[in-house]
């Protein structure tokens, strides 16, 4: 497959848009401006996407607002059977949308279909979950009182969404919005804006009322400054940089919004001498190169014991010799482009790869690094590609004060086949996501977030829910 061919099949399914959706139009930027999108294997531009500012979001947010009422007052059941047909949707057009990802963001294709599974499956996941949210009878404190808890949506959402998994992201994030019966106003990263918009088409065909799901894109600063300054926006959910981050809970603070924050990570994995070699590297290899090594939960940082250190990094280098390179739609590529530049790696070793890839243009070799010391840019920064650094310990209170040394508390991973220690390490280190032998551990079932300045609430999970939920306690006084 081409990327030409794919573009005429996502073109015929119908989910090929460019436009913003507001109050169930698709529309242009008022003033007409667009912005390229483009391929980043080929450099080449996919689509000129509307480019649209604050006028526009106002407009959205006005379009979910008057929506709310209506949407929330639907039973769960009713609500989830919209979402449900548009999960069905969303599957039966896996193929064209996960070949609009590859398109727009580089991964493998297989990569790509799997993204779309995974979107689904956080649909999935909280259109049902929903029916189980239940409130509260509180024992009452005087005899004629009754006492309950209530809980309702907290009203419009503004969600911003990267670039990594562009279709994934955008519905982990309104599901649980939707599913409790928020309205939502998205604005996807503007490197990645077609699948997200994709998935709007698709609600759209599933019977999403006018409204509900709401989309804009463009100038990214002034989108997110009117979700900030407008009072109808009551919750504010994101996924990216801890820069912006703090940027939007700083401004949410002006009309003091509900805030969930996905920030930066920068994960360590803790090899220790007890580790099963073949589990590790095949543990290590899926979580760090799912996605080109561009996520946040993936390993950042490899510690490794000084009695594994030197066989591990010989079983790693090899199997990172078996990645290949290319573009997404090729054949057995397991490495698509980068977005951006890799990370800089100075004064460590060199074992395999560590510069641009002979593809050129964003594409990185699979590199592993051996001697890497904590005063390294490499151990305090997000390297956001497929670079592994090691770095050797040599007792488990160094390994975990090493892995605790860092602003980032996302996800951290521990190799050993002793109990005792799995535990210990397990509640000593400061992760809001922990894996123990094994890799690619998020699901839609678990609760996904960060401890410390990786961010503040939780996705996925009865518990990614609360972000979009007010608590209300009610009194009924004089009952008897
Ligand atoms: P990354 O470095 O992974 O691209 P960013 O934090 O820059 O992370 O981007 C994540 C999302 O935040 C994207 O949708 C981007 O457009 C958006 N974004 C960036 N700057 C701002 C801003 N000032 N206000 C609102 N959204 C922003």
């Amino acid at each position: 497959m081409d990327p030409q061919s794919a573009i005429a099949q996502v073109k015929r399914a119908g989910l090929f848009r460019t436009q913003g959706l507001i109050g169930g139009k698709w529309m242009d930027a008022y003033d007409g401006k667009t912005f390229e999108v483009y391929n980043p294997a080929t450099g080449e531009v996919l689509a000129n996407v509307a480019c649209m500012g604050k006028k526009e979001a106002n407009d959205a947010i006005a379009s979910a607002h008057a929506a709310f009422t209506s949407w929330s007052k639907l039973t769960t059941a009713e609500r989830s059977k919209l979402m449900r047909k548009w999960y069905d949707l969303l599957i039966a057009h896996q193929t064209e949308l996960g070949q609009l990802i590859t398109l727009e963001q580089g991964k493998p294709v297989a990569e790509g279909y799997n993204e779309v599974l995974i979107g689904a499956s956080c649909l999935e996941f909280f259109l049902e979950e929903v029916k189980h949210c239940y409130g509260d009878i509180i024992p009452q404190t005087q005899a004629d009182r009754r006492m309950f808890v209530l809980k309702q949506p907290v009203g419009v959402v503004g969600a911003i969404t990267p670039w990594n998994l562009p279709l994934a992201m955008a519905l982990r994030k309104v599901s649980p919005a939707m599913a409790c019966g928020c309205t939502v106003v998205i604005k996807p990263s503007e490197l990645t804006p077609l699948s997200a918009l994709a998935v709007a088409e698709l609600a759209l065909q599933a019977g999403i009322p006018p409204g509900v799901f709401n989309m804009v894109m463009g100038f990214a600063p002034e989108i997110g400054d009117a979700f900030l300054a407008s009072p109808k926006v009551r919750a504010i959910t994101f996924t990216g940089s801890t820069a912006v981050g703090k940027m939007l809970l700083a401004g949410a603070a002006q009309t003091v919004k509900k805030t969930s924050m996905e920030l930066g990570g920068n994960a360590p994995s803790m090899i220790f001498d007890d580790a099963d070699l073949e589990v590790t590297v095949k543990g290590l290899m899926i979580v760090k190169f799912f996605n080109c090594g561009q996520t946040c939960i993936s390993p950042n940082r490899i510690l490794v014991q000084e009695g594994i250190h030197d066989k591990f990094a010989a079983a790693l280098t090899k199997a990172v010799q078996t990645l290949r390179v290319g573009h997404g739609f090729d054949e057995g590529v397991t490495q698509g482009p980068l977005i951006n530049q890799a990370a800089l790696h100075k004064g460590a070793k060199v074992l395999v790869g560590g510069k641009r890839h002979s593809l050129g243009l964003t594409f990185y070799e699979p590199t592993v690094l051996v001697d890497v010391t904590s005063d390294m840019l490499i151990s305090s920064t997000e390297i956001f590609g497929p670079v592994l650094a090691l770095q050797r310990f040599k007792t488990e209170e160094e390994a975990i004060h090493l892995a605790n040394d860092s602003n980032a508390g996302l996800a951290g991973y521990i190799y050993t086949e002793n109990l005792r220690r799995c535990w210990r390490v397990a509640e000593a280190i400061e992760f809001g996501i922990v894996g123990v032998n094994d890799g690619l551990i998020p699901a839609a079932s678990a609760p996904f977030g960060g401890f410390k300045q990786s961010g503040l609430g939780r996705e996925g999970s009865k518990y990614g829910l609360d972000d979009f939920l007010e608590i209300k306690y009610l009194c009924l006084g004089n009952m008897v």
